[in-house]
């Protein structure tokens, strides 16, 4: 089962859209304008823990770990699923020459994303706009790819956001996506990352059962644990005490120096891969 927030609570989507809204706002304050032009917002990819790379580069490097797994080529229509500020998409577009639409519940994230996306020479590419993963606004069939970078763990409901995956994307087309999931741990299963962040993790298992509840064929899954947390919160604690960010609530520190509230080895990182069969 999905550690699902209840419908008691007022809708995810506005309160995650609220929430990236002053996290973007806040970025902006402690990194310096130009700084937060087009960060990305989610965590570093080191191969082997000799490897050299700064966070930035290591960030990247997520992406194009994700973006290897699409096969998308030059004219493809890709969907990018919670695009943050913009950077993953426009690296993508940059890279493939795919045709991207990043979309966001957050207006000052797709603000700034559009903003971006004008600095570059990808103006056509690229395009941002609010959307909710849960109803996509788009016609069946739509996309030859949809990616998902670290958005999974805000949805209210992974299954229907795979179902609405499923739909705008042609026959034959692929879904990469990042998740959170909980880790077996001896202490009492306490997750301060969905209280602060509006999100909830994933079980290590549920994947290919939800993907296959939502008409899409499962094709790879990876354990990037390892590769992505403990480095990538190592960093951000280094960070917030160097910047001496003022972090004054949960949520903020839950952002910016989520080491310091989440219980850090309950959390894994997961990688998957599905595609809409050809037929059905
Ligand atoms: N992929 C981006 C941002 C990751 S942060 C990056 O890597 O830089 C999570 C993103 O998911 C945010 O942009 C947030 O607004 C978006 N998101 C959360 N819930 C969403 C929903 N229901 N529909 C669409 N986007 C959502």
């Amino acid at each position: 089962m999905t550690d699902q927030v209840t419908a008691a609570t007022a809708p995810v989507a506005e309160e995650v859209g609220r929430m990236y809204d002053r996290m973007t706002l806040l970025a902006a304050d402690f990194l310096g304008a130009e700084a937060a032009h087009g960060y990305n917002a989610h965590l570093g990819y080191w191969d082997t823990p000799e490897s050299e790379f700064t966070f930035e580069e290591a960030t990247d490097r997520l992406t194009d770990v994700m973006a290897e797994r699409l096969r998308i080529s030059a004219g493809d229509r890709l969907l990018d699923v919670g695009c943050g500020v913009g950077a993953p998409a426009v690296r993508l577009a940059r890279r493939t020459g795919a045709a991207v639409t990043g979309i966001s519940v957050s207006q000052e994230q797709v603000a700034r994303a559009n903003e971006l996306a004008r600095s570059t020479s990808l103006l056509e590419h690229v395009s941002f706009q609010r959307a909710d993963a849960m109803r996509l606004p788009f016609a069946d069939a739509s996309f030859d790819s949809v990616f998902a970078l670290e958005s999974m763990p805000h949805m209210p409901d992974r299954a229907q956001v795979l179902r609405e995956m499923r739909r705008v994307l042609r026959p034959g087309g692929r879904i990469v996506l990042t998740d959170f999931y909980r880790r077996p741990a001896p202490a009492p299963d306490v997750h301060p990352l969905r209280r602060t962040m509006g999100s909830t993790t994933a079980q290590l298992d549920e994947y290919p059962l939800l993907l296959r509840a939502a008409g899409l064929r499962f094709t790879e899954m990876l354990d990037i644990t390892d590769e992505t947390v403990h480095r990538s919160f190592a960093f951000l604690a280094e960070q917030a005490e160097r910047m001496r960010l003022k972090l004054e609530n949960p949520e903020a520190t839950c952002y910016f120096n989520p080491q310091a509230v989440i219980d850090a080895p309950l959390l894994g990182y997961l990688l998957v891969v599905a595609r809409r069969p050809e037929r059905g």
